[in-house]
């Protein structure tokens, strides 16, 4: 079986790192984009059945990038997860409230990530093996 695709979306290179490293020992193909726009671009390309989306991003926000994935029929229907900051308390709520399927919190519990992100694409697999 193939391995599941999932993309990060992530400016930050040490935070990119890490839930790189993390995810490939999981197993999961991981696709990396440190801009909205590169981003957007691999979500179309590579079909990824998960994205974690940084919503502090340079230029266009992680909002906005929602905003496009939600609005293309090749993308619309992938889970998307915020990567929200410890520092910007809110940025959940509005995650949530603005059509993300979930949100982790930065700094990341690595152990607690490992398990939700096991969890979540458990959770989606029935309409994710649709888009595979
Ligand atoms: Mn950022």
């Amino acid at each position: 079986m193939a391995p599941e695709k999932i993309l990060v979306i992530e400016d930050n290179p040490a935070n990119m790192q890490l839930f790189c490293d993390i995810l490939r020992a999981e197993g999961y193909l991981v696709f990396q984009s440190s801009t909205a726009q590169e981003g957007l671009k691999s979500a179309l390309e590579n079909g990824p059945y998960l994205i974690l989306l940084d919503i502090q991003l340079p230029g266009m926000d992680g909002f906005a990038v929602l905003s496009e994935l939600k609005a293309h029929s090749l993308t619309r229907e992938i889970p998307v997860v915020a990567l929200t900051s410890y520092a910007m308390q809110g940025d959940e709520e509005r995650a949530l409230a603005t059509g993300f399927n979930a949100y982790i919190t930065k700094p990341i519990d690595t152990r607690a990530f490992r398990k939700f992100v096991r969890e979540l694409m458990e959770k989606h697999k029935g309409s994710l093996r649709k888009h595979a």
